[in-house]
This record gives structure tokens, sequence and C-alpha cells, in this order.
């Protein structure tokens, strides 16, 4: 597995990096020649936010890469400071211009792509009004039922679209009022307040 940016700069200091495993560790790293520090590539996670009304679930078409042109769930990448269910409503009014209250998500499951560096969460949440509409990132918007999803072109890996096509199966056996995976946001922990370096 290649680091993101080998031969790179630092963002500690500026000084040029080198690619090497660093004391105690057991795979590449870029690392600061000048200050040591280390950059970890991890994977990246992404929330999909379905939101449900009847047996239909709300699509967007994506005006922008990847996957330009075809349907998806709307997504987006979660970003430093943010709970995931801060980035589901972020990614939804961005989206799809739709207000969702945070405490209406509700966690649906999980999927690890390792071989993508990514790691999908989806959380799920009553369609709340009919007020969506196009967006920068989204040149339709439209509540689809599961025989509609059939004739899209949907932007995802297979692995991806199962989880996400999943959602209809739970509509249709009236389970979603029974989804019971707990979900915590943790605000006001001071990180300083813990270092055990
Ligand atoms: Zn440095």
């Amino acid at each position: 597995m290649a680091p993101t940016s080998p031969g790179g700069y630092c963002r500690q200091c500026g000084a040029r990096t080198a690619v090497v495993v660093p004391v105690g560790d057991n795979r590449p790293r870029s690392v600061c020649g000048q200050c040591g520090a280390i950059e970890y590539d991890n994977p990246k996670v992404v929330v999909a936010c379905p939101l449900y009304e009847g047996d239909r679930i709300l699509w967007i078409r994506r005006r922008t890469a990847p996957y330009a042109g075809c349907w998806a769930i709307p997504s987006g990448f979660l970003e430093n400071g943010e709970t995931l269910r801060e980035a589901a409503c972020r990614e939804l009014l961005e989206e799809t211009r739709l207000h969702v209250r945070p405490e209406d998500l509700v966690l649906y499951g999980a999927l690890s792509l390792p071989d993508m560096q990514e790691i999908y969460i989806a959380l799920v949440a009553p369609l709340p009004s009919h007020d969506y509409g196009t967006s920068a990132e989204a040149s339709e918007v439209a509540m689809i039922a599961r025989e509609e999803v059939e004739s899209l072109d949907l932007g995802y890996p297979e692995p991806t679209k199962a989880l996400l096509l999943g959602v209809y199966d739970v509509i249709a056996r009236g389970e979603l009022d029974r989804l019971s995976a707990r979900l915590w946001d943790i605000r006001g922990f001071d990180p300083a307040a813990h270092d055990r370096s």
C-alpha cells in the first residue's frame, strides 16, 4: 500500500519527507526528514443518507465526478470536527436542499472497503418534506422505488450498492422502526485533558 504523498512535503514544517518504515512500526509512512512528523494515510469515512417515505428513497443524479451523471444516495466525506449526523445533515442540505434534524438520523449500517481505503456509514431518516431540489452537486433529485432503481445507472461499486439497496428490503419488511444500533455524538471532550503521550 503506497502512501498518498511519497516524496512530498511535511504538513508541520514544510521540509521534504521520505517514505520509510518508522521505528516500532511495520509499514512504510511518509516521514519528515527535519521534524520527524509522520503522515498516517488512513481510510476516509463516507456518510450516506437514505431518506425514506413509503416504499421510496431519495436519490440524486450526480453532477460531479466521480460517477458524474449517475444516480446516488446523498453522501459525502466526513470533515474534521463533524459528527456523523452533522456530516449527514450538511451533505443533505448541500446536495438536496433538505433540512434534516440530526436527532432524526438513525444508524443503518456500515461497510468497509479496504481496497478503496473508505468506510461507508449509512444513516437513515424519514423524508422531512417535499421541498427538495437540485443543487451544484445534483442535476436531479427524486424519490425512487426499488423496481425503478434497476433501470438507473448507479454510481457505486457493487458492495456499496448492496448496502444501500438493502434499505429497500428493510422498508419492505417494515423493520425500519426497529433499527437498534446505537450512535453517540460526543461533544465537549477535551483531548488535551486525556493526553497520555
Ligand atoms: Zn516536518
